[in-house]
């Protein structure tokens, strides 16, 4: 689904990413490890357009879209899940899913004069739409919560959710396990792997949790300064003696 062909992200005579080539079958849950600084989050944030690269090129279903905007990848189906930002921590947790898709009638100038009844009935599907979300999610009881106030897990959770309100192909997660409690952490590892099963997404996932990666993950991919060093399921990755060396130099 996903081809990366020698990508470079230099921040001035920095390479943090450097000469990473690698390839993300379509219907998997690829994870992405390594040491501290290895690249990952770079990589993740050329790949989701986000930064542009230095050089290099990334291809999703053949298509070149080195270098596309955050927005158009979106429709395209190209997810990276965000931190739900600051701001929006005073709305709750489902006014924080009905904003996903964009272009709602309701932010249309002609549309909040003339077409009432449209913004309505758009406004009841993506309330439905994000109750169901909720309900696949198991976080129902959270809907009339403010964002800000629910947990971390719970965050992460809505994150999750946030992908599911839009057709999402492949989603970019990045430590999805940080500061998670092991419950929750396994609930969002449920999640994920529901979603692979039974809506055919694809996921890339940043982790340092092996135990998170090993029920989930294959392949796993190895960074190591800006390039990949191994791919192989976790147990030929933790084998892998450039991965050990990897790992030990940090
Ligand atoms: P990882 O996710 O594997 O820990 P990152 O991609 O976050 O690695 O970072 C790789 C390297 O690039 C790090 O040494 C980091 O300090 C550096 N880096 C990341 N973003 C920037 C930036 N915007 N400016 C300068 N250096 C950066």
């Amino acid at each position: 689904m996903i081809t990366v062909e020698d990508l470079h992200k230099h921040f001035g005579g920095f390479h943090a990413v450097d000469g990473a080539s690698l390839t993300i079958e379509a219907g998997s849950i690829t994870g992405l490890i390594g040491p501290n600084g290895a690249g990952k989050t770079t990589l993740f944030n050329v790949i989701a357009g986000v930064l542009e690269p230095t050089s290099g090129r990334v291809f999703m279903d053949g298509e070149d879209i080195t270098g596309l905007p955050p927005h158009t990848l979106f429709h395209k189906g190209l997810l990276r899940t965000f931190q739900i930002a600051h701001e929006f921590g005073s709305m709750t947790c489902r006014e924080n899913l009905m904003m996903v898709p964009g272009d709602q009638a309701g932010e249309r100038l002609w549309d909040t004069w003339f077409g009432r009844k449209r913004i309505a009935n758009e406004e009841r599907a993506l309330k439905a739409k994000a109750d169901e979300v909720m309900e696949f999610l198991t976080i129902e009881h959270i809907a009339d919560l403010r964002a800000g106030q629910v947990s971390g897990g719970q965050k992460k959770l809505l994150e999750l959710g946030r992908t599911m309100m839009v057709d999402a192909k492949i989603v970019f997660l990045d430590e999805v396990g940080a500061g998670v409690n092991r419950t929750l952490l396994y609930t969002i590892a449920d999640a994920i792997k529901r979603l692979n099963e039974e809506r055919g997404y694809t996921f890339v996932v940043i982790e340092h949790d092996m135990d998170f990666i090993e029920r989930l993950c294959d392949p796993v991919i190895c960074m190591a300064e800006g390039a990949v060093l191994a791919e192989g399921t976790l147990a030929e990755i933790k084998a892998n003696e450039h991965v050990i060396e990897a790992y030990l130099g940090t």
